[in-house]
């Protein structure tokens, strides 16, 4: 197999808030698990800026205990890893004030590539953009990149928006949602538009209905305060699978280049209907056995935010007219599981005549865990006695897939070596993320003018029983949450 993996130049890479936990689980383990992978360029530099007061010792132990922490064994070479901390810089630098500033202007180099990783919470992003500016420490080439939240209503993320724009043109900001750095949501596109077999089928003629289910199985936990002021849909839904319900419902771009394939996903998002509130159901998890309600960990006794939701929506266009697609996402549900089911219509004759129990075919998209896809096509049960229909999967782990059994790479590991290559494609745009909020907000707005509360469910299960009536009424049935 002929490696087609596209040179990355050499860089400065700032990792604003390097000592956070976003830094600690996902960022510099990612970026240790590309140096591995020979992806790091010869002289290439990772600098951690944040308020501790570490020296560049003190933080490569920090990024030499993450790396042990969440890197698996068998990568922790040590004459590998002393090579990649040597890599390591670190500068404290104040966010909100003028402490470290010159320091990080005369630590960057003439003639890299200059990339700013903002992953501190979302009111530093506004003043990160201006005193990168105001202090000539970004130049025309330079590359932001923004955590999310990215607002939490349109006026917000519109503020947002203007703020960094002051600043940075629009292809230098880089809005981070890391369900498209996914293995398989990438994949999707190459099925889709990779081959003959899905296109003609891909539409309200042949697909009965879409599915999509983000579940997971912990509580809100140790960040339920800040939980407790977006919910399920700020959280969840307006973007991770707001994203992959576009890349499910676009038009073939014309090509795969950034904004050909941002200006379909755009369509997808301004095409939606406003959804009816009776096409919603909002859940709040009881305690458990053993686990205590959302209220508690919430610690909000009058909390009225949603820790479930799922939703009927519809697409108003020529390929999706007629065909509902149902989203849920929710905490404290029976497995931690992400998956895309694209549920197709039966026949419209059976020439086998009527068979118990028969399902039609599915296509499912697994984002984990087992990254991969499977496709359920009915055949005939094997022997003699008649002609029995058996539904089998025909499957595809990804993992299985990949020729030298290697892991398959972590998104934000993709998605900060893409920021390196300049490389858009699989980042939100900012009138993306503006029409999706302008999409979500009439939607909290009305059940917060209804004070609409929502409705308690058990833990370790599927959510609220309303939910299961959601596609009951419709004569159709969630796919069972399991991993
Ligand atoms: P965190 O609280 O663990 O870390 C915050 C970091 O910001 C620390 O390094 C801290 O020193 C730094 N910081 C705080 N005030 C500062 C200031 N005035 N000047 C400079 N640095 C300052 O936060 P986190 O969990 O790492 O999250 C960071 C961002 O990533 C947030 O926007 C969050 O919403 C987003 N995010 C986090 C996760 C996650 O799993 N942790 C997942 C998705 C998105």
């Amino acid at each position: 197999m002929v490696s087609r993996v596209i040179p990355v130049e050499v860089f400065d890479l700032v990792i604003f808030g390097g000592t956070g936990d976003l830094a600690r689980r996902k960022i510099l383990p990612g970026l240790y698990r590309r140096f591995l992978a020979g992806q790091l360029p010869e002289g290439a530099r990772i600098i951690g800026a944040a308020r501790a007061d570490f020296d560049d010792a003190g933080y490569r132990q920090f990024v030499n205990d993450a790396i042990c922490e969440f890197v698996k064994s068998s990568r922790h070479d040590k004459a590998h890893i002393d090579e990649f901390l040597s890599r390591i810089k670190y500068l404290p630098v104040d966010a909100l004030g003028d402490a470290g500033w010159q320091g990080l202007a005369s630590l960057m180099r003439p003639n890299v590539i200059r990339a700013f990783y903002f992953s501190v919470a979302p009111r530093l992003f506004g003043p990160l953009a201006e005193r990168l500016h105001d202090h000539g420490i970004a130049d025309a080439e330079s590359r932001i990149v923004v955590e999310k939240p990215f607002g939490r209503d349109l006026k917000s993320a519109k503020a947002l928006n203007a703020v960094l724009a002051e600043s940075f043109d629009e292809h230098q900001i880089y809005r981070i949602d890391h369900y498209l750095g996914k293995e398989t949501v990438q994949n999707l596109m190459a099925v889709r538009f990779g081959n003959m077999l899905f296109e003609p089928l891909w539409n309200s003629q042949y697909v009965d209905h879409i599915q999509i289910t983000v579940a997971e199985s912990v509580g809100v936990g140790g960040r339920g305060s800040y939980y407790d002021k977006s919910g399920a849909i700020r959280d969840m839904v307006q973007n991770h699978l707001m994203q992959l319900l576009c890349l499910i419902a676009m038009e073939p771009p014309s090509e795969f280049e950034p904004d050909a394939v941002r200006d379909e996903k755009l369509k997808v998002i301004r095409a939606l209907d406003a959804p009816d509130q009776q096409d919603i159901v909002r859940g709040q998890y009881r305690s458990g056995e053993d686990t205590p309600s959302y209220r508690d960990d919430a610690e909000n006794d009058e909390s009225t935010t949603e820790s479930f939701i799922a939703m009927k929506l519809g697409i108003s266009n020529w390929r999706w007219k007629g065909t509902p697609i149902y989203l849920r996402t929710g905490k404290r549900l029976r497995e931690r599981t992400s998956e895309i089911a694209v549920v197709f219509k039966d026949p419209p004759h059976s020439i086998f005549g009527e068979q118990e129990g028969r399902r039609g075919n599915v296509l499912v998209i697994r984002l984990q865990p087992n990254e991969g896809m499977n496709l359920r096509v009915t055949i005939k049960e094997p022997g003699p006695g008649g002609m029995r229909l058996i539904e089998v999967p025909l499957d595809m782990s990804f993992a299985e897939a990949l020729a030298d059994g290697d892991d398959i790479p972590d998104a934000y590991e993709r998605l900060i070596m893409d920021v390196m290559r300049g490389n858009q494609t699989l980042f939100m745009r900012g009138d993306e993320v503006e029409a999706a909020w302008a999409w979500t907000d009439p939607i909290i707005q009305a059940w917060e003018d209804a004070r609409k509360k929502p409705v308690e469910y058990d833990p370790g299960g599927s959510g609220p029983d309303d939910s299961l009536m959601l596609l009951h009424r419709d004569g159709r049935r969630w796919r069972e949450i399991k991993a």
